[in-house]
């Protein structure tokens, strides 16, 4: 179950599977849990004949992802459907569709001779798909032997307002700013897309996003009701920078499908237009070239983890705000479960043994949660 490359390990480093993983041992598949690279960054580095199983949309995400740094890994892919358990080697697999910052991320209920594990992935339960959970914790699978419990907020601060809380957070920032609203998110965020693109709904504003974000929604449409290009007050900035970079690797057609729906930063110039316009580093000298910068009648807002702002390309977004003297209003909520809601989680689940995977603070913060077994790397356990 999942194989995450360590987010602050160097990108090019190779080497870093666990050597406690037998990568001789006859494997039936390896599971990922969601497309976000701490779950799923060493699959390179496995066995090329490992059946990979996932979400349907999160292959196309994890695909999306390596084609922009390179090959697309050619696997044995297979794609699950929530609530359908799938025999895979001896075990009954059951993927469970959650409540995640991550599109299309699962919890996975394993069972086998007559054992039953649940792993937790990574998960919420104050996005839009919070539902969800609330409704597994209604309804727990009965007589878990274990639950493999994720706990990265686990002694830590983060902010966990629901999603619908952002969407009206940003509805009266939009409604209050009188020039343009920069807003810097992660384009793979769904549910950060959709917060905004129903505040821009609702306060009359239109939502510029790049090109990236704009592929990243068409790969996406046919699961739902998702923003996309072609719906109203939604537009895609259409910059150099990216169209060449489009061009370099042969998606002349994607770049001519979305100038339908484009927009030039030379547009966005003009700050009497109501936009929501996407802000990343890499969008940074276009605009200026274009004459696209911060005034003080714009408000700008950073709607990711706080700490990137302290990294360089968080100063340089900083600066060129601070340069314009345009408003700050940083709107953020976690992508992961609140300590709260994971102690309601691993209540409601009343598994015999309760395993930590994921979180730095379990041996403190996590000391009252209930059945704690707590492992080192590579120890095996017998259930
Ligand atoms: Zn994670
Ligand atoms: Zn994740």
């Amino acid at each position: 179950m999942d194989v995450g490359r360590p987010l602050d390990s160097p990108k090019d480093a190779s080497g870093l599977l666990p050597s406690s993983l037998d990568l001789a041992a006859p494997t039936a598949g390896l599971l990922i849990s969601h497309p976000h690279l701490d779950h799923y960054g060493l699959l390179p580095e496995t066995p090329p004949q490992w059946p990979v199983y996932s979400g349907a949309m999160a292959g196309r995400l994890m695909a999306l992802t390596a084609g922009i740094h390179g090959k697309v890994p050619v696997r044995d892919y297979r794609y699950w459907n929530s609530g359908e358990p799938l025999q895979i080697g001896p075990f009954r697999v059951t993927p469970l569709l959650t409540d995640h910052s991550a599109f299309d991320a699962y919890m996975l209920l394993i069972e086998a001779d007559g054992k039953k594990v649940l792993y937790s992935g990574d998960f919420r339960a104050h996005g839009r798909k919070a539902s969800l959970v609330r409704a597994l914790m209604r309804r727990p699978p009965e007589n878990l032997d274990a639950l493999l419990l994720e706990g990265t907020n686990l002694g830590s601060e983060k902010a966990t307002a629901a999603e619908s809380e952002l969407e009206h957070s940003f509805c009266t920032l939009f409604h209050r700013t009188e020039g343009r609203v920069f807003v810097s998110w992660s384009a793979q965020n769904i549910d950060r897309t959709v917060t905004l693109y129903r505040a821009c709904l609702r306060s009359g504003r239109t939502l510029v996003v790049d090109l990236y974000t704009a592929q990243v929604l068409e790969l996406l449409a046919e699961s739902g009701r998702l923003p996309r290009p072609g719906l109203k007050q939604l537009r895609v900035v259409v910059t150099r920078t990216f169209v060449r970079l489009y061009k370099a690797r042969g998606d002349e057609a994607f770049v001519e499908r979305m100038a339908a729906y484009g927009i030039s930063a030379k547009a966005l110039a003009s700050d009497h237009e109501r936009w929501v316009i996407m802000i990343r580093p890499s969008l940074l000298r276009d605009f200026e070239q274009k004459g696209v910068r911060p005034t003080a009648h714009d408000a700008w807002s950073f709607s990711q983890w706080r700490g990137y702002l302290g990294q360089p390309d968080g100063h340089k977004l900083q600066s060129w705000f601070d340069s314009g003297m345009a408003q700050a209003d940083h709107i953020h909520t976690s992508g992961h479960a609140s300590t709260a809601d994971l102690m309601s989680f691993a209540l409601a689940m009343k598994a015999k043994r309760l395993i930590p995977i994921h979180g730095m603070h379990w041996d403190v913060a996590g000391a009252q949660f209930p059945n704690v077994l707590r492992l080192g790397d590579g120890v095996p356990v017998e259930i």
